[in-house]
């Protein structure tokens, strides 16, 4: 049985598995980040999805200790200056919010919502168990990677795997949350492809056809001598076609962004008051 982190349910099934081993190799060939030892010992990992709420995650649960994202943050591209999520949150915020940003980085969107101008109060966390929990408590403003966009479809990515990403949210899991949690969803939207990741999405792609076209199940890591040709023609096609993508043509980008709302409980007439108050000064 195997329990599923959000709902509680125990009903978890298993999509597919992969060796802690390739994921190790995978990420000492991309970046020079050992990943085995933080797998418990476990020799291999697999991606469950709950069916009740439709999360998806990766068992054993296991994120990335200092030193692997002391590995990451020191490329120049881990932490993009601003994020197309940034502009999307900025109309739900208002003078005298309070902003908590699970997974703070090194401080772009409290340096965004500087420059905004906007009077706010902000707690930024990052990297800690007490940050999850909140999140999964009070969820008020998740981005998160997108299970609906072709992230999902990509193989040998290894920052869309443990430990770098350890769950996968689909737009049906949003829904499903809200009504868990007990919040109103105000909206979901999806990132729009990046031009920077356009030459990812059209290398993926060839891979992803040429194994469909021989019937060929793709493993989410692969060293294998198929995958290693089939790169060829996908490096060539990605560069020349990333050129031709554009809005009208993409797919959903990495990330999709959800707000959810605490449904406002009945007041006493003496709170509605204070309320009331409050919303004049801010005015
Ligand atoms: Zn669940």
């Amino acid at each position: 049985m195997v329990v599923c982190p959000f709902c509680s349910s125990g009903h978890g099934e298993v999509l597919e598995s992969l060796p802690v081993a390739d994921l190790d190799a995978l990420y000492r060939r991309l970046y020079k980040a050992p990943v085995a030892r933080l797998f418990g010992g476990s020799s291999v990992l697999s991606i469950v999805r709950c069916p009740d709420c439709d999360l998806r995650w990766y068992e054993p649960l296991a994120g990335g200790d200092e030193a692997f994202y002391n590995t990451l943050q020191h490329k120049p591209w881990y932490y993009v200056d601003h994020k197309h999520e940034f502009d999307l949150a900025l109309p739900y915020l208002a003078n005298g919010h309070h902003v908590l940003e699970v997974g703070s980085g090194k401080g772009n969107f409290a340096r965004f919502l500087h420059k905004s101008g906007l009077n706010l109060s902000y707690t930024g966390l990052d990297f800690s168990q007490e940050a999850r929990r909140m999140a999964a408590t009070y969820g008020i403003d998740i981005a998160v990677p997108s299970e609906d966009s072709y992230i999902s479809q990509s193989n040998n990515l290894a920052l869309n795997l443990p430990p770098h990403h350890i769950s996968r949210y689909t737009d049906r899991w949003f829904e499903n949350a809200a009504q868990h949690l007990n919040l109103e969803l105000v909206t979901v939207q999806h990132d729009p492809l990046q031009a920077h990741h356009r030459f990812d999405y059209i290398y993926q792609l060839t891979i992803a056809s040429i194994y469909r076209m021989f019937g060929w199940k793709r493993p989410m890591v692969d060293h294998s001598l198929v995958n290693w040709i089939a790169r060829i023609p996908a490096f060539v096609l990605g560069k020349l076609l990333a050129k031709g993508l554009g809005p009208h043509n993409s797919p959903h980008g990495h990330t999709v962004f959800a707000v959810f709302r605490k449904p406002l409980r009945a007041l006493d007439p003496m709170e509605s008051q204070q309320v009331r108050e409050n919303d004049d000064r801010t005015l």
